[in-house]
């Protein structure tokens, strides 16, 4: 009689130490930047990539993901930060309140804390990942172990700790949020950032920035945060947004790719109803 070996068809189980718990594990195929926020980008094509290191940008399908936690954290991760960000952000749940098209957004009522402990999370998953674009993202060690205590706590540091922002981007052709466009993670230099080393990875439409260290209260943007009482995101043209023209210019001649689309097929502008 011939044994019955029961056959694995493609995917492959990979296991490893998750850089969360630290215990080895069969590692899930995890996604940096949760894929729930390319789901209205997705229903209408695919979301462009843009990488720094290669001056270029393409279409992504899938996003960036590679094996990394084991699957209790990120249940933990998804449950607990990636969820909540993505009803805040994506489905507007916390009450968006537009404070003026020209000026920004305020997220009224929003759980400050969780929110900032998803985006730090989105800069230490990008630190572990290992593939490219995000094979040389260092956010330094003790970063690494200050935020990885906050996630498995679930308690962000005070808000001049480790602070984050974003700036909306406006596409100034539609006066709409553009979220076609998701970037790698750069570390944004600024003058004596030494001990508050600021990185910057855009998707969704915002442009999000975290300032690692534990002194952030003294950085002029950082104020224009911690005094207010809701969470505020400026808004930005996304023409003039610097960082585009020095890391990514990729991007903005994707949005004259995306102009010239949009005006050679009427009604394409239109948005199906988003899944849910
Ligand atoms: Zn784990």
């Amino acid at each position: 009689m011939i044994p019955f070996h029961p056959m694995r068809v493609g995917k492959r189980k990979i296991t490893g130490i998750c850089p969360l718990c630290l215990q080895e594990a069969e590692l899930r195929n995890s996604h940096i930047v949760p894929l729930g926020f390319f789901a209205e980008v997705r229903q209408q094509g695919t979301p462009t990539f843009a990488s720094a290191k290669r001056g270029a940008s393409w279409q992504m399908q899938g996003g960036m993901h590679e094996h990394m936690l084991c699957p209790t954290c990120e249940r933990l991760l998804g449950d607990e930060y990636d969820r909540y960000a993505i009803d805040i952000l994506r489905n507007g749940r916390a009450g968006v309140v537009v404070h003026s098209r020209e000026e920004g957004f305020i997220l009224a009522g929003v759980d400050v804390n969780r929110l900032k402990l998803f985006v730090l999370s989105v800069f230490w998953r990008a630190h572990h990942a290992k593939k490219v674009p995000l094979e040389n993202v260092d956010i330094g060690e003790k970063a690494e172990l200050d935020i990885r205590n906050f996630l498995l706590s679930g308690s962000a540091p005070a808000r001049n700790s480790y602070p984050i922002f974003g700036a909306a981007l406006i596409n100034p052709h539609s006066n709409e949020i553009e979220r076609e466009f998701m970037t790698g993670v750069i570390r944004h230099k600024r003058p004596d950032d030494e001990n508050l080393r600021t990185f910057l990875v855009v998707f969704g439409g915002v442009a999000w920035y975290a300032l690692l260290g534990e002194d952030g209260g003294k950085d002029e943007n950082v104020h224009l945060f911690l005094d207010s009482p809701d969470f505020f995101i400026p808004a930005v043209n996304i023409l003039e947004f610097e960082p585009f023209r020095t890391a990514w210019p990729s991007v903005l001649m994707g949005i004259k790719r995306l102009e010239r689309k949009k005006h050679r097929m009427p009604g394409a502008a239109q948005k199906p109803p988003l899944r849910k």
